[in-house]
Formats: C-alpha cells, sequence, structure tokens
C-alpha cells in the first residue's frame, strides 16, 4: 500500500520537515573536537522538547536514542554514548527524524569533525551530490529504480559504492512506509512514480566495498573493510511542480 499525499497533508510534513532541518543544522554547528555523541544526542532530544516534536527514533524497535551518530567505518544506526568523544580528522553521520502532529520527516547529513582528510571531504561531496542526482529524477512518470540508478551511476564513477543492505524509504503517517527506495538499479524498472508520493531517499556510500556487517549491540552497522561511509537523506515529495525537498529550513 502506497499512500499518496494531499495538498493539505503535504503541509503538515513541510512543518515536519522544517523541524527536523532547523534540529539537524543546529546540531551540525556543534560537531568539533571533543564533543561526545551523547552530547549532541542530548542536544537534539532537549530541542525536539522544546518545539513539540516527538522523536522519531527512540524506541523504534528498540532504538535507545534520539538521533543515530554514525562515525567514520560506521555505515548508519550508530548509538551515540556519553564516551564516545569525536576527533579531529572523523566523519560524522547524523540520521534524525520526528513526528510532528502524526506527521514524519527524515533527514542524515554526514559532516566533518574539525579538518578532515582530502579524501574523506571527497566522500561527503560525492555523496551528498549522489543524494541530489537521486531527487532530481523523482518526477511522476519516472519509476522508482530510475533514483537508485541515478545515485548509483553517479557515485560508482568516483570508484565508491552503494550499500545495498539498507535502503531508503516512503514516509508519512509512518516513518517508513512502503515503497522501498535502493540506491542501485536499472533505469526504466519498478513502481511508477505518482504525485503526491513522499519519499525518503538516502544513499549510504562506501569508499571501498559494499558490504557492511551489524556490530554486536545489534545496531551499528560498520563497512567490513572499515572503508569510511557517508550518509544523506532528505524527505522529498513528488509533486506536479517536481520534486520537493521537505527537510530544509
Ligand atoms: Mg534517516
Ligand atoms: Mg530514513
Amino acid at each position: 500500500m502506497i499512500s499518496l499525499k494531499s495538498e493539505r497533508e503535504l503541509d503538515q510534513m513541510r512543518k515536519a520537515g522544517k523541524t527536523v532541518a532547523q534540529i539537524l543544522d543546529e546540531m551540525s554547528q556543534l560537531v568539533q573536537p571533543g564533543i561526545t555523541t551523547g552530547e549532541l544526542d542530548r542536544y537534539a532530544e532537549s530541542r525536539c522538547k522544546e518545539l513539540k516534536v516527538v522523536p522519531a527514533f527512540k524506541g523504534y524497535h528498540g532504538f535507545p536514542a534520539t538521533v543515530c551518530i554514525s562515525v567514520n567505518d560506521e555505515v548508519v544506526h550508530g548509538i551515540p554514548s556519553p564516551k564516545r568523544i569525536l576527533k579531529q580528522g572523523d566523519i560524522v553521520g547524523l540520521d534524525f527524524g520526528v513526528s510532528r502532529e502524526g506527521w514524519y520527516g527524515d533527514s542524515a547529513r554526514t559532516v566533518a569533525v574539525g579538518s578532515i582528510h582530502q579524501e574523506a571531504q571527497k566522500l561527503i561531496d560525492v555523496t551528498e551530490e549522489g543524494l541530489k542526482k537521486g531527487i532530481a529524477v523523482c518526477h511522476e512518470g519516472n519509476r522508482i529504480f530510475d533514483i537508485g540508478y541515478a545515485v548509483q551511476n553517479y557515485v560508482e564513477g568516483f570508484g565508491y559504492s552503494v550499500v545495498r543492505e539498507f535502503v531508503g524509504h516512503g514516509i508519512g503517517r509512518a516513518l517508513h512506509e512502503d515503497p522501498q527506495v535502493p540506491n542501485y538499479g536499472s533505469k526504466g524498472k519498478g513502481l511508477l512514480l505518482k504525485v503526491g508520493m513522499v519519499l525518503a531517499i538516502e544513499p549510504m556510500i562506501n569508499a571501498g566495498r559494499y558490504e557492511v556487517r551489524v556490530l554486536e549491540d545489534g545496531w551499528t552497522a560498520i563497512t567490513v573493510d572499515h572503508s569510511l561511509s557517508a550518509h544523506f537523506e532528505h524527505t522529498v515529495a513528488i509533486t506536479s511542480a517536481g520534486p520537493e525537498i521537505l527537510t530544509l529550513v
């Protein structure tokens, strides 16, 4: 079942998305050598209270925190900790969502901790651009794998790989709705895109091999070869005027 959102419902999702973007922006500005991932998480949780939104991830399938914070070779679903101190040269993925009056927004970005190696910066830049390439094909009449094709075709040109094990998703009244939105695939295949669909598109891109494994904590996914990984995500509505990114301030 794929739900199509009305204009009024999209308005609700715009508000949720804007709040996600605002808190993510604030959190990104706090990232610096010496801060712990636990502090970043507590900051986001307190801002959710102030802005009267509900953290989307806390308690979701038992996830213990407000933000998924994944450092360096961690791909997604890293658990924040007061013991995890960020250091100069790290790259840190912040994945964050809220629900506001029952409507969800979900976004992620990877940011530099202090000054980082140029190879790490390139992975970040290419992943962000890969997301843009995927968003650009979110037009009515295109197909779901056109998104993955656009992402994969772009990032593999730099020798990077697309994580297969985790994918993007529909979003609305629930954090994860149908359809799944892979970041790989063949042009012209899969579900037809329609006006009113809202998709969370979220490429996870590895500098090395695409395989990941989950640590003993049951959550944190890391690259099997310990190469760096970056992650960007936006909640995107398909409108008659084209793609509209909802998770912007
Ligand atoms: Mg997310
Ligand atoms: Mg997501």
